[in-house]
């Protein structure tokens, strides 16, 4: 089945790893794979010790996406078709696959559109993408939608990323 999780509220990602260790509990494989974000983030080194789970990303910090240089675009861009290559060729191996961040890959072109779109419509185990801002495509193939509404964030009242729980 396909799950989503949307919104612009705090807990996508943290949805997206527990889910994922629920999954290795039970011995499936897994494959986690992180879109646009490249600096560290405390479940990354965690999961991958978890029988079971892969985690691939790309590894650089390349920051804000409005903020890249058009060179290291284009090397992001080619990290992440890299890593959906090797989804696609890899994907009958595991159980669950964990597309983290990837309607931000989609929306913004950071990313083949039309791989993600095959990983979608032919992935026969649990597909897991998270985002902001789904699309209305993916919305419509999913079985599972589970959208986080922020009602406070304390980044609003100037609060910066905390680790543990930011990252
Ligand atoms: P988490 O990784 O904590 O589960 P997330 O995946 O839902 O969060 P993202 O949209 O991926 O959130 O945002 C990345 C970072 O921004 C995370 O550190 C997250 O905690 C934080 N964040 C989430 N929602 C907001 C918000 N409304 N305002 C500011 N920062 C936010
Ligand atoms: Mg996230």
């Amino acid at each position: 089945m396909i799950h989503i999780y949307c919104g612009n509220g705090k807990g996508k990602t943290t949805a997206a790893a527990g889910l994922a260790v629920r999954m290795a509990g039970h011995k499936k494989q897994l494959l986690f794979v992180q879109f646009l974000k490249g600096s560290y983030t405390g479940e990354i080194d965690i999961l991958e010790r978890l029988n079971g789970i892969t985690v691939t990303r790309c590894d650089k910090e390349y920051g804000f996406f409005s903020s890249l240089t058009p060179q290291d675009k284009n090397n992001l861009i080619k990290c992440h078709n890299n890593n959906l290559d090797y989804v696609i060729n890899n994907m009958n191996h595991f159980d669950m696959i964990v597309l983290d961040e990837i309607f931000a890959a989609y929306n913004y072109q950071l990313a083949d559109k039309e791989k993600i779109k095959y990983i979608t419509e032919t992935y026969k185990g649990e597909l897991v993408l998270t985002g902001r801002e789904p699309n209305k495509w993916f919305m419509e193939k999913a079985d599972y939608i589970s959208e986080i509404k922020k009602i406070k964030h304390p980044f609003d009242i100037g609060i910066g990323a905390r680790e543990g729980i930011e990252y």
